[in-house]
């Protein structure tokens, strides 16, 4: 069953649910990435911290696969924000996937502290420009943080990458985002499987025949949302993309909306993030 697009605002179309490779080991990335676009994958979320955009690029090369058939994220590094050196970092992460032209790049987190996103965000909008990106946004940023760029460039993110799952469900950044008109992307989707036992879920997922990991993910597609969950094991990658044969009614959609809680974030806090 294939992944329905969505459209960002710039009209670039990302397929709505995608393969994390956080963690992934860059000498294990091409096999896993193989065996995701046998079982349907077509969007892969790295990043130049992960260390493996060099596997994620052989994986893909040496798929029977197009280049352009699938949709590939990559995000720029905090060490590396400002013009000069985001455009050097660009070039770097280019090289290492061996790819002429890039579908999505990220700012990976705002490091308000340093004060060097704006001057970095102009970086990205010269990049699309030349058409070496197709698309450009954010990945951890805070609706004060958006606005800015906003502001001061004239240029609205495509999509703003967050940590989203049933105990995070980030009504407030949701609601700026509609309001912008950003794309919301949620990282660690199943909450790093550590939501995947709550009752709640275990019970809508045995009365439609799916996994709590399933039910999660539906509930994001659901609710328009991109999701990017990780795995590198062949049956868990299969169990997550197979989720475009059911749907949740309002009352379960109710019922996993009742799981949200002030304590549910795994992360570090965008607004006081430093490293
Ligand atoms: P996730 O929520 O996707 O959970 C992944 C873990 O859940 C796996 O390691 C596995 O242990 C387990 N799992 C996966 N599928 C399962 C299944 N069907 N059944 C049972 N357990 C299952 O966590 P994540 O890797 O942190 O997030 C996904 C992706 O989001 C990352 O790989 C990365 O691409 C992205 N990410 C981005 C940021 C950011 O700052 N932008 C931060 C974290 C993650």
């Amino acid at each position: 069953m294939s992944v329905p697009m969505i459209t960002l605002n710039d009209g670039t179309k990302i397929p709505q649910l995608g393969l994390g490779v956080w963690k992934m080991p860059d000498d294990e990335a091409p096999g896993i990435i193989i065996s995701a676009l046998n079982n349907g994958y077509r969007h892969i979320d790295t990043a130049a911290i992960y260390g493996n955009e060099v596997g994620v690029g052989k994986g893909i090369a040496q798929s029977d696969m197009a280049r352009d058939d699938i949709f590939v994220t990559s995000k720029l590094w905090n060490d590396r924000q400002g013009y000069d050196e985001t455009l050097r970092a660009f070039d770097e992460s280019m090289d290492k996937l061996g790819f002429d032209t890039l579908d999505l790049y990220l700012i990976h987190w705002p490091m308000p502290a340093k004060d060097k996103f704006v001057e970095t965000w102009k970086a990205f909008i010269r990049l699309r420009d030349e058409g070496r990106v197709r698309a450009i946004g954010v990945s951890n940023f805070l609706p004060d943080h958006l606005e800015r760029l906003v502001d001061e460039t004239g240029v609205t993110p495509a999509l703003n990458q967050v940590e989203l799952h049933p105990r995070f469900q980030q009504l407030s950044q949701r609601a700026a985002h509609e309001k912008l008109g950003i794309a919301t992307e949620c990282w660690s989707p199943l909450g790093q499987g550590e939501v995947l036992g709550e009752p709640a879920l275990i019970e809508i997922a045995s009365r439609h025949g799916k996994t709590a990991a399933q039910v999660i993910l539906r509930w994001e597609i659901q609710l328009g949302l991109i999701t990017i969950p990780k795995s590198s094991n062949h049956d868990r990658m299969r169990e997550n993309i197979s989720v475009f044969d059911f749907e949740l009614s309002m009352e379960e959609m109710a019922q996993i909306a009742a799981l949200d809680s002030k304590e549910g974030r795994i992360g570090p806090d965008p607004a006081t993030a430093d490293f």
